[in-house]
């Protein structure tokens, strides 16, 4: 019994988040479309993307300007995305790559052409975190919007990243200080405008560092998408 429970859990004709049907994307339909957009409803800071009233760039980007020209961020940070997103990373790929894949394809046009860019880079995880998980789920972001972008991809090879503490167990200047020259690029980036993609940003931090890595190894311009920020509220 137990093993007719297990493969229809692993069944690709059910959605993975709630067992019903699979119709749309890999999920139920009911599901998908509980997926939402950020929208235009609510405006947010053109550069790191936290909301603001008047969607005017923010107090603390003016203060502090990120490392990164720009952050887009693309869906909200609720039920189901918030499931979907943690077991796609922690503990099963195969049965969400089709919504990855379709999510992605809703990302595109909220983002400047693709002539824009030069290359596509995914924010890479440590060997470490590597091993503890088993797949890197950022490298198939950046393989699926490299693909529907037609530009390069930069290998996650051609960048290091230290291990540190995991940067969901710290205050946002702990955060800043534990990522501090965690990155070394092992690629020529310079010149070029990158497009850095991550799953979720929480306080921006990573992809902060990592782009300034890359400008102090030339690149001229950085910006950055997420499918999903996490807000304060
Ligand atoms: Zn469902
Ligand atoms: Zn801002």
């Amino acid at each position: 019994m137990k093993i007719l429970n297990l493969i229809k859990n692993l069944s690709l004709a059910d959605c993975p988040l709630c067992h019903e049907t699979a119709e749309k994307n890999g999920l139920c339909r009911a599901c998908w479309a509980d997926i939402l957009t950020l929208q235009e409803t609510r405006p947010v800071c053109p550069v790191c993307a936290e909301p603001n009233a008047g969607g005017e760039v923010c107090g603390a980007c003016l203060k502090n300007p990120p490392q990164f020209d720009v952050l887009y961020a693309v869906f909200r940070y609720q039920q189901p995305l918030i499931t979907l997103l943690q077991h796609w990373k922690y503990h099963a790929a195969l049965p969400y790559s089709g919504t990855i894949a379709a999510l992605i394809k809703l990302v595109v046009p909220k983002l400047p052409p693709s002539s824009s860019f030069d290359s596509v880079l995914a924010v890479p995880p440590s060997s470490q975190r590597l091993i503890e998980h088993g797949f890197d789920h950022t490298a198939v972001l950046g393989k699926s919007m490299a693909q529907a972008l037609n530009i390069p991809l930069i290998s996650p090879k051609k960048i290091h990243r230290q291990h540190r503490v995991p940067q969901a167990s710290l205050n946002r200047k702990q955060r800043m200080s534990n990522l501090k020259n965690s990155f070394s690029v092992h690629g020529n980036v310079a010149d070029k405008h990158i497009l850095l993609i991550d799953d979720v940003a929480t306080t921006g931090s990573t992809l902060n560092e990592l782009s300034g890595c890359l400008k102090k190894n030339g690149a001229k311009a950085v910006s950055a998408v997420v499918l999903s920020r996490r807000y304060k509220d």
